[in-house]
């Protein structure tokens, strides 16, 4: 894909000096100017064209290379901003207790940062909108920005209620790409029916926002942790892992240099939050490492 190829480039520096621990992103990039070709076997597998319904068919986006995204003063950590905050404001606490120290240990080890859970708050007035039984995210988001912690790379409201987004019908969660804010619910995923399932969803779904809360858009290269997504079976589909040009984006803004550490962190994280992760989540590129 042109923007693929076009957006990418090799460490200009540090290729010998760093050795190994250089190789890991040096290979992510490589991959990333050579994608997989349709249905082809590879590290990632190329997004298929979109069908009636799906999010690419109704918002037809044009994906951002990794040049745009540097180009595009995405959010990054400062010396004063370097901690993410879940903000819950929920209605059932006895849902899944293990819902926000899960998302709390993946969104760490996500974006290598601390990360605090605040104290838990009725949703401030007007954020809710009586008359749809829905949570407004464009009305929630103010005051999110008003309260955000002075030292806050991002925050991540968490509501049990139904969300909804603009003139959206309804909306699993959002996060703007400057204003260092989103939110998610749950209120869509299913817990009555499956909590293990709901909670996966869940915690996917904060992978999610919390990149768009680094500036980085939907993806249309690859499957991918942030490809769009209309309903939850679209939601279920993408892994729960960045494609090549993603990650690439998240190491850049992160100042990661070797992805693999933040691997084994993840890794670590799902474990630890009792999730599986699919063939297709974890980094499979480790193979090539060994
Ligand atoms: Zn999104
Ligand atoms: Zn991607």
């Amino acid at each position: 894909m042109r923007e693929a190829r076009a957006g990418l480039r090799k460490p200009r520096s540090g290729r010998i000096l760093y050795g190994v621990r250089i190789l890991p992103l040096a290979l992510l990039l490589l991959a990333a100017r050579e994608p997989d070709v349709e249905g082809g076997k590879g590290l990632f597998r190329r997004l298929r064209p979109p069908e009636p319904g799906e999010w690419l068919w109704v918002y037809p986006e044009e994906g951002q290379t990794f040049a745009e995204y540097r180009a595009s003063d995405p959010v990054r950590p400062t010396a004063e901003r370097r901690t993410v905050y879940i903000a819950p404001f929920l209605t059932r606490p006895a849902g899944d207790p293990a819902l926000l120290p899960a998302m709390k240990g993946l969104l760490s080890a996500s974006f290598a940062a601390e990360v605090r859970i605040l104290p838990p708050r009725p949703l401030p007035s007007g954020a809710y909108v009586r008359a749809r039984r829905q949570v407004s995210a464009f009305a929630l988001a103010p005051h999110l920005v008003r309260e955000l912690p002075g030292d806050a790379l991002f925050v991540l409201a968490v509501t049990d209620r139904d969300l909804f987004v603009g003139d959206l019908s309804h909306a699993f969660g959002w996060g703007s790409l400057k204003l260092r804010v989103g939110v998610l619910s749950t209120a869509r995923l299913g817990a009555e029916a499956d909590p293990a399932l709901a909670r996966r969803r869940a915690m996917t779904l904060a992978l999610h926002e919390a990149g768009h809360l680094l500036s980085l858009p939907h993806c249309t290269f690859y499957r991918c942790l942030m490809n769009g997504a209309l309903t939850v079976e679209e939601a279920d589909a993408r892994p729960a892992a960045l494609c090549p040009v993603c990650r690439a984006k998240l190491c850049w803004n992160l100042g990661i240099t070797d992805p693999m550490d933040r691997e084994r962190s993840l890794a670590g994280a799902f474990a630890a939050a009792g999730m599986e992760r699919d063939s297709d989540d974890a980094l499979t590129i480790a193979g090539a490492k060994g």
